[in-house]
């Protein structure tokens, strides 16, 4: 019964540190909001970030792990119970800004940080908050992996805002190539014979990747852009070039769909003479949500007036999107709970998506994910049966592919 106190009155302390901070996380959501950056270059959405938790006392290290806009602060101590990292996300899309709502996360994130910082010392956890750039597109969280960011983690979490609070969502595996056709430039009409087309190479591997959509599964996808056709139309274009993402339920399905792509790409180099280039981005994995952190998450989510989707394992893999956070749940165990915050019916990456997340349900989602990050990363500290049963979940997760 000692404990079960103990629990109640950590989580409460955690929950009263977000209130106390409410105020400024909104803010610094309400300001990154206003100033969108794109993958790489969050500098604004970094320092801010970065000098909120700097003003409650901690030390934080910017330009972390050889990225300019990672941070990273910690606190605690390993006194056997587990290490909970809390990643924030402050990265936005180009031309529509923030509809993804990643300014939501990142404030959250440093909210709930900060108030496992608060009460790490009197419960005996570690917690580190780490910012992860560039999720929208360059794998920010890949790249800290590979640095070692997550090596001593032992759970990690992030919030998601979207239509309806989820405890787990699906997310399916992703990858992105870049496509460059290289023809040869000859005047368009005194001597289009000889010239090779580079744009009619990339046009034709385009509308084969549409052809081969209809022979795909419905969780698998294939959307792309030309991001170049040529210089002018009166010359033969000698140089075409396209991103295209592929997706696939799971990291180990999406090889052969890579390949499937791929084929409509040489195939039309084949048919105009061009010659192809491409490379391929690196993979972001499908998310493996741990149930059984996520459910204490939705049980603190609950208590704080939350409700939450009733069944997330009907939700269709034809609805999901990916993140790099997939990368990190294959490494240690993970939750990625999707927060309310705009109406029904509401797209993510849509301008709507954009505007919501500068409005009271995005500042409400601010402080309600932080609090329930915050009370849940409490009871992995507190309750000695959570850590074990997360953990064996996960194996079993992870060793199933
Ligand atoms: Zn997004
Ligand atoms: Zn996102």
């Amino acid at each position: 019964m000692t404990a079960r106190v103990d629990i109640d009155a950590a989580r409460a302390r955690a929950a009263a540190v977000v209130d106390e901070l409410a105020a400024d996380l909104v803010d610094v959501a309400r300001r990154i909001h206003a100033r969108p950056e794109l993958a790489y270059e969050e500098r604004f959405a970094a320092g801010l970030l970065a000098g909120t938790i700097a003003a409650r006392g901690l030390a934080v290290e910017r330009g972390a792990y050889g990225l300019e806009t990672c941070f990273v602060a910690r606190a605690g101590s390993h006194a056997g119970r587990p290490h909970v990292v809390v990643c924030c996300e402050y990265d936005a899309l180009p031309d529509i800004g923030h509809g993804c709502g990643h300014n939501v996360i990142g404030a959250a994130g440093v909210g709930a940080g900060l108030a496992l910082a608060a009460v790490a010392g009197d419960v005996g956890g570690r917690v580190t908050i780490l910012g992860t750039p560039a999720e929208e597109g360059g794998g920010g969280k890949i790249r800290l992996l590979d640095a070692g960011a997550f090596d001593d983690a032992d759970v990690a979490m992030m919030i998601h805002p979207a239509e309806a609070d989820v405890a787990w969502a699906p997310h399916i595996a992703a990858t992105s190539v870049t496509v460059e056709m290289h023809g040869r430039a000859a005047h368009a009409a005194a001597g289009p014979w000889h010239g090779v087309n580079a744009l009619d190479a990339l046009v034709l591997g385009y509308q084969a990747v549409a052809n081969l959509r209809q022979h795909l599964r419905s969780s698998e996808k294939v959307h792309g852009i030309i991001t170049h056709g040529g210089e002018a139309p009166n010359i033969v274009p000698d140089h075409a070039a396209g991103v295209f993402r592929v997706r696939a339920a799971k990291e180990k399905y999406l090889a052969a769909l890579q390949e499937r792509v791929l084929a409509c790409f040489r195939g039309a180099a084949e048919q105009t003479g061009c010659r192809l280039e491409y490379e391929w981005d690196p993979v972001y994995a499908d998310l493996v949500s741990n149930r059984t952190l996520a459910r204490r998450y939705q049980a603190n989510g609950e208590a704080l007036g939350r409700r939450f989707f009733p069944d997330p394992d009907r939700i269709p893999l034809s609805v999901a999107g990916s993140t790099d956070f997939g990368n990190v749940s294959k490494r240690v165990p993970a939750i990625h709970p999707m927060i309310a915050m705009t109406p029904v019916g509401v797209a993510g990456h849509s301008v709507e998506f954009a505007e919501c997340a500068a409005s009271p349900a995005a500042d409400r989602a601010v402080v309600d994910g932080a609090k329930a990050m915050a009370m849940t990363g409490v009871e992995l500290w507190c309750d000695p049966d959570l850590y074990p049963a997360v953990r064996a979940e996960w194996e079993a997760a992870v060793a199933g592919g």
